[in-house]
């Protein structure tokens, strides 16, 4: 038996000479480090590890130096063991030992950094070609994480792909744990890019660079693609619960259909801060369930996020053109939503973006101790407030009504809040330097005015149907500013059709998917038998 092993330790050893001779670049390593601190068993640790790997090759080299050598200051280096990789190609440091799972980590930073290939699949190497400002990695792990590998590598593969603009630091978290308690790294892995939390747990590559690149953690990776021009059955312009319903709908039904959205899916829905009333979840997040939504869609659709339509110019075939490229489709649906409305209060277009906000869930933290003001009276206006106030934010709302148009549920959550409502009352006036400062109100009873100091002011009064698309194709709308429709959705422009928030009605989330869910269906059914074409005949 024990012969048995030696043999298969010799072959283990004879590939590895091999996979080490093979490869084209060398690999200088330089380790900092405090002989005298309490860290020199993971210091010891990392030396064993690289003297058992220079028995196979001399690729690798090691140089060591005292923490207090003047190239430590140098490159900016103040903990023991500090490991560095290749420092003259990458910014590659691992503050640690390679020990327990951490030793598969080091093995695959020798071969992508001895081979100079990051290994990443194709579509996170756009990604990351992308990448316009850099991003400085740490990665905490732990030897004893069997999923720390996966994360650690992809950090070391994007260091790889683009090192004029990525740093990376492996942080163990036993040779650091005060660096992880000033991260609140309670659990790893978790990564951080320019000191924001990207990852927590395994992430798969993609995921970890679209996390990189978007500085924030994301759960749904939807492919570029480079094509010019995509024909197909049906575009869907808008990728809210309307749109992503219709994708599933008409991909369903047969039709090849994409999702072309022009900003953040998931519409409102992706900014609420929680939804409370969408069937199967007593209470979720509004990002949540968009992603759980963009996830289900992207198993039958194609979706194309960040490209504005331009252009829809109709005929047999519409064409509509984003800056991107062009897509020709025998229908086109328009579930372009709704965008916030404006208040048109003095003050409110100077001071946009200096402490006025159209979004609690953005925004909010930032107001975090402050005293706002929250203007409206509707399910937004009371959602946003009982949000901040659930935050910190000291809030006020404003409404210019002596009633609020809220959904009773909302209306109890807010009385038992405490957050103080200001009814009949109208914001006159915005005032401020640089930033807001303080507010005019005016009570419309009694024509009393009085001015209250706030950092900032929230305004949650309602959407504005986003109808430019529509009327550049000539298509009618209601009185009230909506897409004109019929029972099937169809709009006045033939092949042309609508559905959720752009139509009126209720809007809500379940009602932007009914409408969704028919519109394809009827779009499937039209385009079988188109009925543009019997009234031609006549
Ligand atoms: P909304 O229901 O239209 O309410 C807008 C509120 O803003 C009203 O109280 C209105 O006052 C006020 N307002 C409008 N223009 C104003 C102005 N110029 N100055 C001052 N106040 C003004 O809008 P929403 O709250 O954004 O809701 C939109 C839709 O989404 C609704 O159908 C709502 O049910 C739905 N929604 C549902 C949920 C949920 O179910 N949890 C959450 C958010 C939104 P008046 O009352 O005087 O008209």
């Amino acid at each position: 038996m024990a012969e048995q092993k030696q043999l298969s330790e010799e072959e283990a050893k004879k590939q590895l000479r091999h996979f080490f001779a093979e490869m084209p670049h060398p690999i200088p390593l330089v380790l900092f480090c405090d002989p005298a601190g309490k860290n020199e068993p993971f210091a010891e640790g990392a030396r064993q590890v690289i003297r058992a790997i220079r028995e196979l090759t001399d690729k690798v080299t090691l140089r060591e130096y005292p923490l207090d050598h003047e190239l430590a200051k140098e490159w900016g280096i103040s903990r023991s063991p500090t490991l560095v990789f290749a420092p003259e190609a990458y910014k590659i440091r691992w503050l640690g030992a390679p020990l327990g799972h951490e030793a598969q980590t080091f093995m695959e930073a020798l071969s992508i950094i001895g081979y100079q290939e990051p290994g990443l699949s194709k579509e996170a190497l756009k990604v990351l070609a992308k990448l316009d400002s850099p991003r400085a990695i740490k990665i905490f792990v732990s030897p004893t994480c069997p999923y720390c590998p996966l994360v650690a590598v992809n950090g070391i593969r994007a260091a790889v792909a683009r090192p004029d603009l990525i740093t990376l630091e492996i942080i163990d978290i036993l040779a650091n744990p005060d660096l992880a308690d000033k991260y609140a790294a309670q659990s790893v892995p978790q990564a951080f890019a320019n000191e924001k939390l990207v990852g927590l747990g395994a992430q798969p590559e993609e995921l970890f660079v679209a996390s990189l690149a978007a500085l924030e953690p994301q759960r749904v990776f939807i492919p570029d693609s480079d094509a010019e021009e995509i024909a197909c059955d049906l575009v869907i312009v808008g990728g809210g619960p309307a749109g992503l319903t219709a994708g599933i709908y008409a991909s369903r039904s047969g039709l090849a259909a994409v999702v072309v959205e022009k900003g953040v899916l998931g519409g409102q829905v992706a900014t609420t801060p929680m939804v409370e009333n969408y069937p199967g979840f007593t209470q979720v997040g509004g990002k949540a369930l968009v992603d759980v939504m963009v996830t289900h869609a992207l198993e039958y659709v194609k979706i194309f996020p960040g490209e504005e339509v331009q252009t829809i110019i109709p005929g047999e075939v519409f064409t509509l053109t984003t800056p991107r490229r062009r897509y020709k489709a025998r229908a086109v649906l328009l579930a372009t939503g709704a965008g916030y409305k404006r208040l048109g209060a003095m003050g409110e277009e100077r001071l946009a973006g200096r402490g006025i906000s159209y979004c609690s869930n953005c925004d909010g933290p930032l107001f975090k101790g402050k005293k706002v003001i929250m203007v409206g009276g509707g399910d937004s206006a009371v959602t946003e407030a009982l949000h901040l106030d659930n935050i910190g934010v000291e809030v006020t709302m404003v409404h210019r009504r002596g009633k609020l148009r809220a959904q009773e549920r909302l209306l109890g959550s807010l009385r038992k809040s405490g957050i103080p409502v200001l009814f009949n009352t109208e914001l006159a006036e915005i005032l401020g330097g640089t930033r807001v400062e303080a507010v005019r109100l005016k009570n419309n009873q009694t024509g009393e005015e009085s001015t209250l100091p706030v950092g900032g002011v929230f305004i949650a009064i309602g959407y504005a149907p986003a109808v430019k698309l529509a009327l550049s194709l000539g298509a009618e709308l209601t009185p009230d500013g909506y897409i004109k429709k019929d029972e099937r959705h169809r709009t006045t422009v033939p092949g042309v059709y609508s559905a959720g928030d752009v139509e009126g009605g209720y809007k809500q989330i379940v009602t932007a998917v009914g409408q969704g869910s028919e519109a394809a269906l009827a779009i499937f059914e039209d385009l079988i038998n188109p009925y543009w074409i019997k009234q031609k005949k006549g």
